[in-house]
């Protein structure tokens, strides 16, 4: 059994967006910096290739090792890595590709943005039938057109996100958000001065499993080496965007990187390096999210991997 463990982290807000759909869920520097002095105390937080080399020297690694990681390549993520760079804590940042030094803003962030400014009066949205703000069913509404969006080629997915911002009466122009800005190639290299490990998150952060073998080469190695001339390094890791994946996306990451991650809500397997599990830490309490270590290795998500051709 291998014992090193991944964590994983957003955004790093300067205060709290409750009311953003994406951002609710973000951590602040304040509760980052906590989290960290927790895990000094009683971890052992290690980067990302010593936990890879571990692995190759035959799956050897401390046992209480962490390494931590982030998603989405947003512009916060820069006082992040000086924070962690300040309490000599590695991390990996991982970046999805077309966001950097450009105004292409992920399809993600965009549906986020659309939700969250969202004005149509609860007579209009009775009227095509869209549950009240705050409900349960407001929110399973929103889960799964989250879904069904997430399943669509790129040209559908953004008719469908114009169709529901004018729907919604929302604002559709999400860079005006200023968390919406994502790390440029410039802090990208400073980043890595600091001894920060940088990593492929797909190139517009497209859902793997609903690609043909053409997008697929874009999002998992076109954008690595995109990734690999900006920086001038190699780029050995990647994570799979919203932690989705398949036999063709986890073969083309083996083929490509040291080690491909995936999310919480994915069995995933810490026996295969190209399908390890990462922890969400960035909304809950650390000292739970520590404890409710592998929780998501049900029977059922089990079944439903096998049922993909993993055994
Ligand atoms: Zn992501």
């Amino acid at each position: 059994m291998f014992h090193g463990r991944v964590i994983y982290y957003h955004h790093i807000a300067e205060a709290p967006r409750p009311e953003h759909w994406f951002f609710r869920s973000a951590a602040t520097l304040g509760k980052l910096r906590s989290d960290m002095e927790y895990l000094l105390a009683r971890y052992e937080l290690i980067s990302i290739e010593r936990m890879a080399s571990g692995w190759e020297r035959g799956r050897s690694c401390p046992a209480r090792a962490v390494a931590v990681t982030f998603d989405d390549g947003l512009h916060s993520n820069y006082e992040a890595a000086r924070l962690l760079h300040d309490l000599s804590i590695p991390a990996c940042f991982f970046v999805t590709t077309a966001t950097i030094d450009t105004a292409f803003v992920p399809w993600n962030l965009r549906f986020a943005h659309v939700l969250s400014t969202a004005r149509a009066s609860p007579a209009e949205l009775d009227a095509i039938a869209v549950p009240r703000q705050g409900s349960i069913a407001r929110r399973r509404w929103e889960q799964n057109l989250r879904s069904t969006i997430a399943q669509m080629p790129p040209d559908r997915r953004d008719q469908e996100l114009t169709r529901l911002a004018a729907e919604l009466h929302a604002d559709d122009s999400p860079g005006r958000d200023a968390d919406v800005r994502f790390l440029t190639s410039r802090q990208l290299r400073e980043m890595r001065q600091w001894g920060m490990t940088i990593g492929c998150h797909g190139a517009t952060h497209d859902t793997l499993t609903r690609c043909n073998d053409g997008e697929r080469v874009d999002e998992v190695v076109r954008s690595k080496a995109r990734l690999e001339g900006l920086l001038d390094a190699p780029v050995e890791f990647f994570a799979y965007p919203d932690g989705v994946y398949d036999r063709a996306a986890r073969d083309l990451a083996s083929e490509h990187y040291r080690m491909a991650f995936t999310a919480p809500s994915d069995v995933g397997s810490p026996q295969d390096r190209w399908r390890f599990p990462r922890h969400a830490v960035e909304a809950v309490p650390i000292r739970r999210a520590m404890s409710w270590w592998f929780p998501w290795r049900t029977r059922a998500a089990r079944a439903a991997k096998e049922a993909l051709g993993y055994t």
